[in-house]
């Protein structure tokens, strides 16, 4: 995959990439993204699940909803991710800055209307939430299936741009009193908390005690 002239990074090219590695294991590290598409002549943004497998995206949603509809039209989109990995403290408000990861893909969503790959687009975004966790919950049946839309988007004009490292300060910022650094940004997977109906004895699954520890 190559940078094309829509996606090549021309501010700090240097922090660009356009390998499929690097594209597929930002994506990969994240499980929201935002697709950017224009309807009615306005730019809108929204938030929602993805899964990834190969070159291929996968998104869902009611089957009556406006994204769904106009993505699945064959609207231009540009999907985005972002992962924050610090917040980069410089002497200088000027040279301060933010560690991240992101990616922007630019092209068209295909609908999946064949019910074995709308399956398996399903399963897809609930594994790349949950792994394990599509083999372990009850399948749609054909009715919920009918009123869910699932859409693919695949990988081909993509970029990633990668921030990592210390501040980078001026040379006669040096001597200016201010503490730098970075102060790192995690997400934690925090302790499963289990529904007032759970029935009793059932654990917390195998697969969910996993991820915590990821
Ligand atoms: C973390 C996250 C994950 C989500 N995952 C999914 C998913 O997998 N599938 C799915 O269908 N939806 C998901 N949603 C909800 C999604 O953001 C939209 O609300 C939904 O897809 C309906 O979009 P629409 O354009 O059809 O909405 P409409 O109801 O037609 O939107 C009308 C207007 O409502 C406002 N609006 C809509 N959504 C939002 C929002 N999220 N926040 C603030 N204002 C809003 C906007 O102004 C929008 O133009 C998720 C939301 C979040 C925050």
């Amino acid at each position: 995959m190559n940078g094309t002239a829509r996606t090549t990074l021309r501010r700090r090219p240097e922090r660009g990439h356009y390998d499929r590695d690097t594209i597929h294991a930002i994506l990969d590290g994240t499980f929201v993204c935002h697709i950017g598409f224009l309807h009615d002549g306005h730019p809108f943004v929204v938030p929602t699940i993805f899964g990834r497998q190969g070159d291929d995206i996968y998104v869902h949603g009611a089957a009556a909803s406006r994204m769904q509809n106009v993505l699945a039209a064959g609207a231009d989109i540009c999907l985005t991710v972002t992962i924050t990995d610090g917040i980069v403290l410089a002497r200088s408000a000027f040279r301060s800055s933010m560690n991240y990861r992101s990616a922007v893909i630019l092209g068209r969503a295909i609908q999946v209307t064949a019910s074995d790959e709308k399956l398996r687009g399903l399963a897809i975004i609930t594994n790349h939430v949950v792994p394990g966790r599509w083999e372990d919950v009850r399948p749609p049946t054909a009715q919920e299936l009918s009123v869910t839309s699932v859409l693919r988007i695949s990988i081909h004009e993509a970029s990633a741009k990668i921030r990592d490292g210390g501040p980078i300060d001026d040379e006669r910022d040096l001597a200016f009193r201010v503490w730098a650094g970075v102060v790192p940004l995690r997400t934690c997977i925090g302790e499963p908390e289990p529904d007032a109906k759970l029935a009793d004895a059932i654990s917390v699954p195998a697969y969910i005690e996993k991820l915590r520890q990821r």
